[in-house]
């Protein structure tokens, strides 16, 4: 038996509503349709996929794939099955009295309810400045990177800089060295490092520059860091900034205090969720922000929430509460 939907006039309630149409969203409304479930996916054309130039560690791809494919992809398998897909940019959740399901405000006023939510919202990459060259063309071109996990591969014994020498930095670079003998650190502003710990990088070969960045200017094929007190521009065939990510969880905080001091949502969202019928899965989770995880913890968030529906639906078997 289902749950009756809000019996005030409103539109029926849809049975889950996902935040995210990034690789955990998109999943997560896939398996969320082939449950036949009411699904919904709302997301503000963001998906950090979107920029990613050809992933070539998306399994099942091994000559690689461009993010806005496999987004285009996993949409149009989401919606075969059934899911909706619609674009707006959700400004507040709250928890509905009457029902214990859920409100979503929408950027200009529009409203959906749904029992359950899946939160796959995603970071936000704090991003380098250019002073020259286009900040998306660098990135297609690949002489601008986000992500050494993921396309360190693609430069192997390549001349590569990390932008960022504080710990974070040191151990981007020190994970790049893996990659390329010629691999160095450069300040944001100053280095930040223990004597011990620049010890460690000159152990590893990683070199480290003290000057203060003026200028980052990106042209062609290669990227030129200008330090205070250095005349001539160092040129690099690749720079990778290290500045971290900023989650997108304001969503989650408005249901309650459910980020980590970093604003991340906990590593179990996925698999115990954060509340009686919301989930989240993806990048906003603490852990390995990857397609691969974001797809994995989709489809763990969308049986565990179905499954807590059928609970509430009486369809399951005593044993199994
Ligand atoms: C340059 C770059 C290259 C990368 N390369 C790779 C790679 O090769 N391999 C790999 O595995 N990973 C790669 N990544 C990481 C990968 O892109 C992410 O791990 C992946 O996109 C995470 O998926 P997600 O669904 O959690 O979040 P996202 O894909 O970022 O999706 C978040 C979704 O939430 C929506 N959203 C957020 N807040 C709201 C709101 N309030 N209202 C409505 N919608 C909202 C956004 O519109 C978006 O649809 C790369 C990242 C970058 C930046």
């Amino acid at each position: 038996m289902k749950l009756e939907p809000p019996s005030n006039g409103e539109t029926p309630a849809l049975d889950v509503l996902v935040v995210g149409a990034g690789p955990a969203g998109l999943t997560a409304g896939m398996y969320l349709a082939r449950y036949r479930r009411r699904v919904r996916i709302v997301h503000d054309g963001s998906s950090r996929t979107l920029w990613v130039p050809r992933s070539r560690n998306v399994p099942g791809f091994p000559d690689g794939i461009i993010g806005a494919d496999l987004i285009a992809r996993m949409s149009e398998h989401a919606v075969r099955y059934g899911a909706e897909i619609a674009e707006g940019r959700v400004v507040e959740i709250v928890r509905r009295e009457n029902d214990g399901g859920f409100r979503a405000r929408l950027e200009g006023g529009a409203t959906i309810d749904a029992r359950g939510l899946i939160l796959a919202t995603g970071v936000d990459t704090n991003l380098a400045k250019l002073d020259s060259g286009d900040h998306k063309t660098a990135v297609q071109s690949g002489v601008l990177r986000y992500c050494p996990i993921c396309d360190g591969f693609e430069h192997s014994e390549e001349r590569i800089a990390v932008l960022g020498s504080d710990l974070h930095g040191a151990a981007e670079a020190m994970f790049l060295r893996q990659y390329s003998s010629d691999v160095t650190l450069i300040p944001k502003w100053q280095v930040a490092l223990t004597d011990a710990q620049r010890a460690e990088l000159e152990a590893s070969g990683v070199g480290v520059l003290e000057g203060r960045v003026l200028r980052l200017d990106a042209a062609g094929t290669t990227i030129s860091v200008t330090l205070e007190d250095e005349a001539a521009p160092r040129r690099f065939d690749i720079l990778y900034p290290a500045f971290g990510s900023t989650p997108r969880s304001e969503l989650a905080a408005m249901l309650g205090p459910l980020t980590d001091p970093n604003g991340c949502l906990p590593f179990t969202a996925y698999s115990d969720g954060l509340l009686p019928g919301v989930y989240a899965a993806g990048d906003v989770v603490a852990g390995l922000d990857q397609i691969s995880v974001a797809t994995g913890q989709g489809a763990m968030a969308a049986t565990r929430l179905h499954n807590w529906l059928r609970e509430q639906e009486g369809h399951v078997m005593a044993d199994q509460k």
